[in-house]
């Protein structure tokens, strides 16, 4: 048999808070899962966020990842590629496959809506019902046309195995924002494809993500990739690490003298002891 072509893998940030410890494990993780089979780990900025975003971060975040010890190749940021978000959603748009939604998140809220995985799952409201042209609207997937399109589709994660594709628990997600040409769901599908990721790694709370992904590759007819859904690292209070919840971010710690390749060596055998 063939030997399978070398990973490609990415590490994709948004410059809307500054690197943590969790960021610098999945760093870690795509860096080190494409270095041992010879393969590209690239950097990608995500900084679509709109206001959210900060330009100046991206500066930090390499500076970041240098001194952990790692190199990479920087691929282009999501706002250079936001002509490719409209063609596809245009794409989806003529198919049926996405409506317009006027919602707002409490409108969402009083319809009933039950929680999914990833926040609430949208109840339908503007599925069968002509937009409001005076009111902004988001572009979400109608997940049954989408899945009579497709069939049954499935999905391999190295960790878990195979996945069969189930959206019942994230509904009718927002592939088109309101404000900007994509939400995070289509960008980062189109992107992994446009730079040719075969491996994409990310933290297990975006497991769920993970079905969408794989329905859009399959409905935009995109290369489909592996995945590899790290765990997380928690606090010692159980929780998740988080910027919000006060974790050292990587720059203020890297300006205190810290040596960051000892850093990562340590997360590298957290790693091993969370099992990856
Ligand atoms: N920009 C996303 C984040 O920072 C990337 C998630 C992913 O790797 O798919 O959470
Ligand atoms: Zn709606």
């Amino acid at each position: 048999m063939d030997r399978p072509a070398p990973p490609v893998t990415r590490f994709a940030p948004s410059p809307n808070g500054h690197l943590h410890l969790g960021h610098a494990l999945s760093a870690i993780v795509a860096h080190d899962l494409a270095r041992a089979d010879g393969g590209r780990f690239l950097l990608r900025i995500e900084d679509i966020d709109g206001p959210r975003s900060r330009p100046e971060l991206a500066d930090a975040f390499r500076s970041d990842l240098a001194w952990l010890g790692l190199e990479w190749e920087e691929v282009s940021a999501q706002s250079t590629r936001l002509a490719s978000y409209a063609a596809a959603a245009e794409t989806l748009r003529e198919r049926g496959l996405i409506y317009p939604c006027t919602c707002t998140r409490s409108e969402i809220e009083a319809a009933g809506a039950r929680p999914g995985l990833e926040g609430l799952i949208y109840p339908g409201t503007c599925k069968h019902r002509a937009p409001d042209p005076a009111r902004p609207a988001a572009w979400r997937l109608d997940a049954q046309m989408a899945l009579a399109q497709t069939g049954p589709l499935v999905w391999e994660d190295a960790r878990a195995g195979p996945q069969q594709v189930d959206l019942s628990g994230l509904g009718d997600v927002v592939l088109v924002r309101k404000d900007l040409p994509a939400s995070y769901h289509l960008a980062v599908t189109l992107d992994d494809a446009a730079d040719g990721v075969t491996l994409v790694t990310r933290g297990a709370d975006l497991f769920a993500a993970s079905h969408v992904h794989r329905t859009l590759q399959a409905l935009l007819d995109l290369p489909v990739p592996r995945w590899h859904h790290h765990p997380l690292l928690l606090g010692p209070d159980g929780e998740k690490l988080a910027k919000r919840r006060g974790s050292p971010a990587l720059a203020e710690r890297r300006a205190g003298g810290e040596d960051g390749r000892m850093l990562a060596q340590q997360l590298r055998m957290q790693l091993l002891s969370l099992g990856t």
